[in-house]
């Protein structure tokens, strides 16, 4: 198989709020710009249903913003391997796709973060975004009993789309205490839009209980979750659910940055001012940089491509709206920081990665990621670490700081298609957008 060849001023991977906002200010200004998404639409994790059913304006906006200009979008192509220092591959349905750049901005997003407990992988028991994703894709969860649990904002504006879709969500527990939660709630003056749209959700949900200080201690079943026990550090009870949606906050994600040696800062990847990581002429906008929602990622996105496309002066006309949304996200990542107690939901014999079924007492001996992988497999699975990646950060304190190609798991023909030795792996045609 022969691979398609591209070559464009910059490259953006990610199609979400920051990947799209970067890729329409750097075409608008004349660069050749290719935006690349692994999934089929535009939007990312938050708007990727607006192509479809539209719900959002500012979703439209940047959509309908992105197709009038010059960028050329390349959907369900995922992006698995650097060629060479400036040439990345990426997968599609059909083959691959060899991309050459001269700036890449990295808008890769960020992935819900599990914490193992007794029963988590019960069938049943999903992410909070999974559960929500499905169920617009026609997953029927109309009269089903769902618990909505773990920690952060993801979690209303989940039970309140699950509601919309007849679940019947009994209860979202929120580990946070309510005082942290009160005072992140009152902090949203400085963020009026934030502060309509939370209103907004509570308010759809009025009816549904929301405990701050609970969270889950185990799920039960016999061969998918039926009951889930849960407490507020004092009481313990357990409720007959179908579902329970789970999740603790998201983490960055930071494979791509990591294969191009971009370093991270607190799980986070290293900007400048003009988003521009450690690595010269790579950008990184949106929630690799740090979890702060869709706002804070379009504003990044903008600086990041602006700065790209050799406009510094109107890429600094976002600083100040950038600083305004980096102290909302301060105060996210510190409302939703995980509680000590969440440490201790792991009993010995509950696993931690559930692609090579390794368990928590399995883990206990090492002191690195590293070690704990070459001697158990942990993290080498399909999923490569991305859900007991986040745990094992948590429960350990072991940070991935390496990654190796393929980034994403691909086709063998693919793989055999990132050896540069090979002849027969790229077609020797101009390269074109
Ligand atoms: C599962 C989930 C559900 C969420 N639901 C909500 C919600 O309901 N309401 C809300 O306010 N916020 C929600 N959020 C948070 C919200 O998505 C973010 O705040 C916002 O979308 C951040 O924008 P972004 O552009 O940084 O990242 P994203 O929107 O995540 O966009 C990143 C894009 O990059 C693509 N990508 C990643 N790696 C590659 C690769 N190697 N090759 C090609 N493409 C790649 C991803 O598929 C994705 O489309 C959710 C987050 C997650 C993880």
């Amino acid at each position: 198989m022969t691979n398609e060849r591209y070559a464009c001023d910059i490259l953006v991977v990610g199609a979400g709020p920051a990947g799209l906002a970067a890729a329409c200010v750097a075409a608008e200004a004349g660069r050749q710009v290719v935006v690349l998404d692994n999934s089929p639409w535009l939007g990312g994790q938050i708007w990727r249903g607006e192509q479809t059913h539209p719900t959002q304006a500012a979703a439209q906006r940047w959509i309908q913003r992105l197709n009038k200009s010059e960028a050329r979008v390349l959907a369900s192509a995922t992006a698995f391997a650097a060629l060479s220092p400036r040439c990345l591959l990426a997968e599609t349905l059909s083959g691959v796709l060899e991309i050459t750049w001269q700036k890449l901005i990295l808008a890769t997003g960020a992935r819900e973060r599990f914490i193992p407990f007794p029963g988590w992988t019960l069938p049943g028991v999903l992410g909070p975004g999974g559960l929500h994703a499905m169920s617009q894709a026609g997953w029927p969860v109309a009269g089903k009993r769902v618990v909505v649990a773990g920690t952060g904002p993801l979690l209303l504006a989940v039970a309140d789309g699950l509601k919309r879709h007849g679940a019947h969500v009994f209860l979202v527990a929120e580990q946070t205490p309510l005082a942290k939660v009160m005072r992140f709630g009152l902090g949203l003056w400085r963020h009026p839009g934030k502060l309509v749209q939370g209103l907004g959700v509570k308010a759809r949900l009025l009816g549904v209980p929301y405990r701050c200080g609970c969270w889950p201690l185990k799920a039960e079943g016999a061969d998918r979750v039926q009951r889930v026990t849960l407490t507020n550090g004092t009481r313990t009870w357990t409720e007959d659910s179908d579902y329970l949606a789970c999740g603790f906050h998201l983490v960055p994600n930071v494979e791509w940055p990591l294969l191009l040696d971009c370093e991270l800062r607190a799980g986070a990847v290293r900007v400048n001012e003009f988003q521009e990581t450690t690595v010269a002429d790579v950008f990184c906008a949106g929630e690799p940089t740090g979890v702060g929602g869709a706002e804070c990622a379009l504003v990044e996105g903008q600086i990041a491509g602006l700065a790209a496309a050799g406009l510094p002066d109107q890429a600094s006309a976002f600083f100040s709206q950038r600083a305004s949304w980096h102290q909302f996200r301060d105060a996210l990542n510190d409302t939703f920081a995980l509680r000590p107690e969440m440490r201790g939901l792991a009993t010995a014999d509950t696993v931690i990665c559930r692609c090579e079924e390794v368990r928590r007492e399995a883990l206990e001996s090492f002191t690195d990621w590293r070690a704990a992988k070459l001697h158990t497999r942990c993290g080498m699975g399909a999923c490569q670490g991305r859900i007991c990646g986040g745990a094992a950060q948590f429960l350990f304190g072991w940070d991935n700081d390496s990654v190796r190609p393929p980034a994403f798991p691909v086709r063998v023909g693919s793989l055999m298609s990132a050896d540069p030795t090979d002849p027969t792996a790229s077609t020797p045609t101009q390269p074109r957008v």
